[in-house]
C-alpha cells in the first residue's frame, strides 16, 4: 500500500514540474462566439480586418466646416455659412462641401468630403439655413481620423491572451463574431470525509459542514476554471474509487481534498491502489498542504490536497493553478511573485518552508505586507478573509521582524500575460 511508503517531501517547484510533465499543453482549439468568450484563452494572433473608426467622424454635435472659412471668426465678428444639409450618426453625406458652406453634423457621423474641422454647436447660433460661427478653428479641430484607434492589418491581440471585457469589446469593434480559443482543461472536484455534511442539513454529533466543496468551486469560478463535476465522496475506498474512475473519463484533471495523510481513514492511498494509478509524489516540503499527493489515472492527473480548509485553499493556489495554467496555455492564471516589506512580526520559527496568509498593498517605494489578526493554523478559515497573498517563508527561517523583505505570492484573479 502506498501509505507505507515514505513521504517524498519534494519541493513545491518539483511537484509542479512533475505534474506538468504528465499534462500536455492544450492543442485542441474551438471557435467560440464573443458572448461565450469571456475568460477563454486566444489560440491565434488577431489582426484587425478593418480600421477603427472606419471613416473620419465628428466627435461633437455641431457643424462640419472648412477651417479656412472661419479662421478669423469671433463673437463680435461671426462668420456666416450656408448650411447645405445634415448628417446624423449612421448616415453618409452625399455631396461635396465648398468654401462658404457647412453641414449640420451629429456626434459619430462621417465628416463630409471637403470639410477639415467641426465646430461645436455651442459656438454657433444653431442656424438651420445659415449658421453664424462664433469661434475660429484650425484644420483637424473636433475631427476624429479614420484608424485613430487601430488600423487595418494591425496586430491587436496575441495568442495566449486571456479574453476579458476590453479584449472582447476590441474583437467586436473589428467585426469578428467568434474567435479561436484553446479548449479549457475540464476539472472534477471531490471532497472526502465521513465527518462532512452538506450545508442546509441539521448538524449532528461529530459532523461539520463541508466548506472545501463550496470554497474551491467558488474559487474556480472566480478564476474562470472549467469545472465539469463536483461532489463529495465517503471515506470508503471502493466507492470513492468508482466515482473517481468515472470522473477520469470526462475530466482533464481531478482535484480532491482530504484523506491524503497517514490516518486510518486517509483513503486516497487505497483509492489510487484500487485504480492502479501511477503515483507521482506524496508529500511536499511545505506548510500547509504537506501531505498533498499526485497520481495519474489513465491519462488524467489527480491532485489530492489536504482537507484542512486553509490548507486546501492555499495548495490549490500553489499547486493546482500553475498546472492548470500550463495545460490551458493560460499565463494569466499563474500567480505572481513579488518582494514586499513585512509590517508585523511573525513570531514563529519556520523549520519547514511555510506559506502564511497575508494582505499585500502597493506602496512607495515598495509593497507592504500585513498579517491578519487571529490564528494562522491551517484549519482556521476566518483569518483568511481580506487576505490576498501568501508569504513564502524559506525553510530554516528564524522568527521574522517588521521590516523584513519577504517573497509574496499574489492571489489576484488575473495578471496580464
Ligand atoms: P484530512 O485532510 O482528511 O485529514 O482532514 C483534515 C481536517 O480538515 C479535518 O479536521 C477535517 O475534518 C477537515 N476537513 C477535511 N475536509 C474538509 C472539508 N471538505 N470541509 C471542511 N473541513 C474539512
Ligand atoms: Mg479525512
Amino acid at each position: 500500500m502506498n501509505r507505507k511508503k515514505h513521504k517524498d517531501n519534494i519541493s513545491l517547484e518539483e511537484a509542479v514540474d512533475l505534474l506538468r510533465s504528465v499534462c500536455a499543453p492544450r492543442k485542441e482549439t474551438l471557435q467560440v462566439s464573443l458572448a461565450e468568450a469571456c475568460g477563454a484563452v486566444l489560440a491565434e494572433d488577431i489582426y484587425a480586418p478593418i480600421s477603427q473608426p472606419p471613416f473620419d467622424r465628428a466627435p461633437v454635435d455641431g457643424y462640419a466646416v472648412l477651417s479656412e472659412d472661419i479662421c478669423r471668426a469671433s463673437r463680435s465678428a461671426p462668420v456666416s455659412l450656408e448650411v447645405i444639409g445634415q448628417v446624423n450618426a449612421g448616415d453618409a453625406f452625399r455631396g461635396h462641401v465648398s468654401s462658404g458652406q457647412a453641414v449640420r453634423i451629429m456626434t459619430g457621423a462621417p465628416i463630409p468630403p471637403g470639410c477639415d474641422a467641426c465646430v461645436r454647436q455651442e459656438d454657433t447660433d444653431y442656424g438651420e439655413d445659415r449658421v453664424q460661427i462664433y469661434v475660429p478653428c484650425q484644420a483637424g479641430d473636433n475631427y476624429c481620423r479614420a484608424g485613430e484607434d487601430f488600423v487595418q492589418g494591425q496586430k491587436l491581440l496575441t495568442a495566449g491572451t486571456r479574453l476579458g471585457a476590453t479584449e472582447i469589446a476590441l474583437l467586436a469593434q473589428m467585426g469578428l463574431e467568434s474567435v479561436p480559443v484553446f479548449k479549457k482543461p475540464a476539472v472534477a472536484l471531490f471532497t472526502t470525509g465521513d465527518e462532512l455534511i452538506a450545508p442546509g442539513t441539521p448538524l449532528t454529533p461529530g459532523k461539520i459542514y463541508n466548506s472545501n466543496l463550496f470554497g474551491l468551486r467558488a474559487r474556480m469560478q472566480e478564476l474562470g476554471i472549467k469545472l465539469v463535476q463536483a461532489g463529495h465522496l465517503p471515506d470508503e475506498p471502493e466507492s470513492a474509487a468508482k466515482s473517481i474512475a468515472q470522473a477520469a473519463l470526462l475530466a482533464d484533471m481531478i482535484v480532491t481534498t482530504g484523506g491524503v495523510s497517514v490516518g486510518k481513514k486517509d483513503i486516497m492511498h487505497d483509492v489510487l491502489d484500487i485504480l492502479g494509478a501511477r503515483q507521482l509524489f506524496w508529500g511536499i516540503a511545505m506548510k500547509p498542504g504537506m501531505p498533498a499527493l499526485a497520481a495519474v489515472i489513465g491519462n488524467t492527473p489527480l491532485i489530492g490536497l489536504s482537507g484542512n480548509p486553509f490548507g486546501a485553499l492555499a495548495t490549490f493556489e500553489l499547486l493546482v493553478r500553475p498546472v492548470l495554467a500550463w495545460m490551458g496555455r493560460d499565463d494569466a492564471l499563474c500567480t505572481r511573485r513579488i518582494a514586499a516589506v513585512l509590517d508585523h512580526p511573525f513570531p514563529k520559527e519556520s523549520r519547514c518552508r511555510r506559506f502564511v496568509r497575508a494582505h499585500y498593498s502597493d506602496g512607495c517605494p515598495g509593497g507592504r505586507v500585513t498579517l491578519p489578526e487571529g490564528s494562522h493554523s491551517s484549519g482556521i478559515l476566518t483569518s483568511m478573509r481580506h487576505c490576498n497573498c501568501l508569504i513564502d517563508i524559506p525553510a530554516g527561517s528564524p522568527p521574522l521582524t517588521p521590516g523584513t523583505l519577504v517573497d509574496v505570492i499574489l492571489l489576484q484573479k488575473y495578471t496580464e500575460p
